[in-house]
């Protein structure tokens, strides 16, 4: 008897936690945190407490009280009593927050599998985040052709195209049949060869049931969304028609991202400046050489801004070990100053402030390369706005998304052909149900047999 149980990601978008059993395996697939996740209790500095564990979790139901799943720490505070292990494995899709943060709660004891690149993440992110600590765990690290066996199940990774490097999605072999996860994916990047691949894969096994995500499942689209292809031409072009600096903002995990904009550098004969914690995620994915991104150490057109910080004499003692190793390639905010015409710079929102000590030209640009705010009254939008209006500056907006439209998601059903589709991820299930397939809209919580 194989059943599905959704912890995560019903009705929202983000925060998968799929639980599949199938005998007496037990297998989670993704454990994330959604975005909006205890919103009504929790804000800005407000949050759930460290050292209560799951406790300011549980209070407002925030996680699903399951014995043997969490670590014996996290439980001190709860009345949920530890007891060993009940769960066979956690596969991770993507290093995307919404789909892994929630690993910092598990039992150390139950195996987490993840793609080799999906490591890389992690690690980085641990190394340059203050708050970022994903716990103890017993990783194993798959590629696409490996089969994870777990308990009488067999999991197929393949790899899938999506605005982070190492996405997979998953074929799992169960005594029912194989049912499809897609994880997050798209068709419109730059390798959607990978999804292609991921499809074929899963259209020859004849699935009995398909997890699909829904990010853009909505009734009328309204933000702008370009292809990759899109936003590097079309960058290209701001940078190819001014002699100003030109500032970039994006997630600072898409690489498809960062590599179009350092295309677009080089190819106006500029060099991009990023972060120390860009330059140190880099170094660590050059170590998957299918990745095939520039080397910030060896490579010429990269070059590392380091912020004013205690001694202001930008002295090695300023700064932590993991960002030293980049003292080479430094830059200070005097020198992009005086360098304007001859750099694009990555420029998170939350470091604005440099721009105080930068003081670009009037008339210089800016490239907003994220989604589209969600409302008119997003407070960070209009402080950004006003920034960019102080020191003068153009803004543009000019994004891909990391997912699959409409068209393309009925598509993609279509062409796997699976008997059941689950939709997750999405805000719009209902529209799931104008499909011609099988659909099955799902509740939190709730266990759907498959037979
Ligand atoms: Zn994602």
């Amino acid at each position: 008897m194989v059943s599905l149980t959704f912890y995560g990601g019903v009705d929202e978008i983000g925060g998968n936690k799929v639980l599949l059993e199938d005998k007496k395996a037990r297998v989670f697939f993704d454990f994330g945190q959604s975005f909006t996740m205890g919103c009504e209790f929790f804000t800005g500095w407000l949050s759930p407490r460290a050292v209560n564990g799951l406790g300011d979790y549980f209070e407002f139901g925030l996680l699903p009280k399951l014995k043997g799943l969490y670590a014996e720490g996290q439980l001190r505070f709860t009345d949920v009593r530890y007891v060993k292990p009940r769960f066979d494995a956690v596969f991770l899709s993507h290093a995307h927050f919404d789909h892994v943060n929630h690993i910092q709660f598990l039992d150390p004891e139950i195996p987490v599998y993840l793609g080799e690149g999906t490591k890389l993440f992690l690690e980085a992110m641990e190394k340059t985040s203050g708050f970022c600590d994903y716990g103890e765990h017993r990783y194993g690290t798959f590629r696409t052709g490996d089969k994870v066996k777990v308990d009488g199940m067999v999991v197929e990774p393949v790899h899938v195209d999506h605005s982070i490097p190492a996405a997979y999605g998953f074929l799992i072999h169960t005594s029912e049949g194989v049912i499809v996860y897609t994880g997050d994916l798209r068709v419109h990047g730059p390798r959607k060869d990978l999804t292609e691949e991921f499809a074929d894969k899963a259209r020859e096994c004849e699935p009995v049931a398909m997890i699909c995500e829904g990010t853009r499942m909505v009734d009328v689209e309204r933000r702008k969304n370009y292809s990759e292809g899109q936003v590097e031409r079309l960058s290209g072009k701001i940078v190819s028609s001014t002699d100003k600096i030109v500032f970039v903002t994006r997630y600072s995990r898409d690489m498809d991202r960062f590599r179009s904009f350092y295309n677009v550098a080089r190819n106006n004969g500029r060099k991009i400046v990023v972060s120390p914690k860009t330059a140190h995620l880099l170094g660590r994915l050059v170590e998957d050489k299918r990745l095939d991104l520039p080397d910030p150490l060896r490579d010429k057109d990269i070059l590392v801004y380091f912020k004013r910080k205690k001694s202001g004499g930008f002295s090695e003692g300023d700064y932590y070990v993991w960002e030293r190793e980049f003292m080479d390639k430094m830059v200070t905010h005097e020198f992009v100053h005086k360098n304007q015409s001859r750099l694009v710079m990555d420029l998170d929102f939350y470091q604005f402030a440099e721009l105080i000590d930068i003081r670009p030209d009037a008339g210089s640009h800016f490239i907003h390369s994220m989604s589209e705010p969600f409302s008119e009254e997003d407070i960070e939008d209009v402080v950004m706005h006003n920034w960019l209006d102080h020191f003068k500056m153009r803004f543009h907006q000019l994004h891909a998304s990391g997912h699959m439209n409409r068209k393309q998601i009925t598509s993609l059903i279509g062409y796997i052909k699976p008997k059941k589709v689950f939709p997750i991820h999405t805000e719009n299930q209902h529209l799931f149900k104008k499909l011609p397939q099988t659909v099955q809209t799902v509740e939190c919580g709730k266990t759907y047999k498959l037979k």
